[in-house]
């Protein structure tokens, strides 16, 4: 019987309880015995494992965060310390491990795959910036966060006449920011891709006054050479006329919290499943994800050197659509 260990690994994203729970029980279903890793590569490296039945992953399908931990492991980016993983899987007889994280992630699942170790990976991040996937396990509910509290947020900021400097996560990545923008209606968005001066920021702000609307909101993706703060920070120096008195608002974590949205249970189910079958058909070395609306496998080897394109289009989009 084959010894399949599965981890979560760092930054945690809605969904992926669903996702473990579809990778035990199905790799069960297949005759595998299953093991969890607590803590990501870092678990792995201090030998954290523990079994898992079908009851061990029961009430976890609608909780947010991982039952398992998730961290991040400077050491496993070292060569020695992949080396002490791999001992670690070989004392415990482990023969294949599933990586259920985001680029990063991935990144050291395809380090263990080049040391000849079965190895799938399960795209999982709110970021979105995962070649290989459309949408990562997570994106969905963080999305549909980042909407509610810009929802709540226009509610105020009409009735107070005020604009909003409103910051999302994502990284290095403007996924997030973008799509939040353009199905919220922000008048203004302001992604990593593409630089936006906080000159632009005021010109947007003090046009939509003009145009006699009662607020305006700007999303700022997180890893904007000019955050939210910084914004407004350039506002108060250069005494920046808006026609708006003017708010920060940082989503912070709170967007990878909370309880995962249909999509992202399904779509963790879904993956996890596929990827106890890529087991099951002898392969391995390949990310699960989700392209052209069905899951598919990409090689490892894809995934660790690219980047998932931000189709520039939807700024433009944006754009138009804030008039
Ligand atoms: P995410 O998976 O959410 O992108 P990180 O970028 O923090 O999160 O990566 C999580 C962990 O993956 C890191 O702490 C590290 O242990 C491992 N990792 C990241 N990059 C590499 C790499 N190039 N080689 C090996 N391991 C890596």
């Amino acid at each position: 019987m084959k010894r399949v260990a599965v981890l979560t690994s760092g930054g945690d994203a809605p969904g992926m309880n669903a996702a473990i729970r579809a990778v035990v029980r199905a790799g069960i279903g297949a005759g595998f015995e299953m093991f969890g890793v607590k803590r990501g590569y870092a678990g792995l490296l201090e030998g954290a494992f523990l079994r898992l039945d079908p009851r061990s992953v029961g009430g976890i399908i609608h909780a947010g965060g991982t039952m398992l931990g998730s961290a991040r492991s400077p050491e496993f980016e070292t060569s020695a310390g992949r080396h002490v993983a791999l001992t670690r899987l070989e004392e415990k007889k482990i023969e294949a491990l599933v990586v259920i994280g985001g680029s990063g992630s991935q990144r050291g699942a395809h380090e263990l795959a080049r040391l000849d170790f079965p190895v799938i990976g399960i795209a999982s991040t709110i970021d979105n910036d995962l070649y290989g996937t459309e949408m990562a396990i997570g994106v969905d509910t963080a999305l549909n966060i980042a909407l509610e509290a810009m929802d709540r947020l226009r509610t105020t900021a009409s009735s107070m006449e005020r604009a909003f400097l409103v910051e999302v996560m994502g990284r290095d990545c403007g996924y997030l920011a973008l799509m939040t923008g353009i199905a919220g209606g922000a008048e203004i968005v302001a992604i990593p891709e593409v630089e936006t001066t906080p000159e632009e920021i005021a010109r947007a702000f003090a046009d939509a006054n003009q145009r006699g609307k009662l607020h305006a909101l700007a999303i700022v993706a997180e890893g904007c050479r000019y955050n939210a703060q910084k914004i407004a920070n350039y506002f108060a120096e250069h005494e920046k006329r808006i026609g708006f008195e003017l708010r920060v608002t940082i989503l912070g974590h709170v967007q990878r919290g909370g309880v995962p949205t249909a999509f992202d249970r399904l779509l963790a189910t879904r993956s996890g499943v596929a990827a106890i079958d890529q087991l099951v058909q002898g392969k391995h070395g390949v990310l699960i994800g989700l392209r052209h609306g069905e899951i598919a496998a990409t090689p490892l080897d894809q995934v660790a050197g690219m980047k998932n394109p931000l189709d520039l289009q939807f700024l433009e989009l944006a754009r138009v659509l804030a008039q």
